[in-house]
Formats: C-alpha cells, structure tokens, sequence
C-alpha cells in the first residue's frame, strides 16, 4: 500500500500473523529457539544465574538431594522478595514467573524485534 500524501510505502497491519505478539515478531524466535541470549527475561536469566551460583557452592558441602531442595527453597523465596532486575516489568495476570505481561516462555517479548507490518513473512493464524 502507497501512501499518497508522502509517497512512503505504508505496510498493512500484522495483527492476524501467526508471528505477531504484542506488537513484536516471534519468527526469528520460532525458527531458532532459544538461540539469540539476549532476548531471555532479565529476571529469569539472574534467576538462572544464582541458581547456577548455588549449585555451585553446594556441590562442595556434599548435601543430599533432599537438603538441597529445602536450601534452595529458601533461597529462592529471599530471591523473589529481591527488588527485580528489570525496569520494564509490567504486572501480568498472575501466572507467570516472574508475573510480567511481556513474558512468553522465557523470552521477553520487548527485546524481540519490532514488527513494522505485514512482511513476506506474514502467515495468517489458524484461529483467526
Ligand atoms: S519486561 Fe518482563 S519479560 Fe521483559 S525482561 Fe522485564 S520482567 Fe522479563
Ligand atoms: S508480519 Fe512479518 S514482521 Fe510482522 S509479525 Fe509477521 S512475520 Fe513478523
């Protein structure tokens, strides 16, 4: 589509694509799951990270699986009471973790790149 005062071309709206999600692209994300790091959750990434920290320093205590658990358990607990790392967290309806609307799986749908319409990528979702 052409826009006739300025010439430009104007792209239809993605609403409908199979890829479109808050305004964002998935495809990249789809095609290759997980493989583009920065666009994980800041928060479930620090999360990942002191759990990697923890596991580490348990290792060295020789603890049961049992008493890892429970360590763990209270560890995670003071760590979601910890004021969280992002400033674009949105409260979403309560059943994610962390609880933030961007949040799809892991990724953070902010950071996928912006949809500027419909593209040669465009597919039609099934249920629309
Ligand atoms: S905006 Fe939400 S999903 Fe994105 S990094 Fe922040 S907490 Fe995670
Ligand atoms: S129209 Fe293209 S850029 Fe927009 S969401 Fe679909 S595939 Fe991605």
């Amino acid at each position: 589509m052409v826009d006739a005062t300025r010439g430009a071309v104007v792209r239809f709206p993605a609403i409908g694509c199979r890829y479109f999600q808050q305004g964002r692209c998935l495809y990249e994300e789809l095609l290759n799951p997980g493989l583009h790091t920065a666009w994980r959750c800041l928060v479930l990434a620090r999360w990942e990270a002191v759990y990697d920290d923890f596991l580490d320093r348990a290792e060295n205590f020789g603890l049961t699986e049992a008493e890892l658990g429970v360590l763990w358990h209270k560890r995670f607990e003071r760590l979601a009471e910890e004021s969280v790392p992002c400033p674009d967290v949105c409260a979403g309806d309560g059943e994610s973790m962390p609880e933030c609307r961007h949040l799809l799986a892991d990724i953070c749908l902010l950071r996928l790149p912006e949809c500027a319409g419909q593209c040669e990528r465009f597919r039609l979702r099934e249920n629309v």
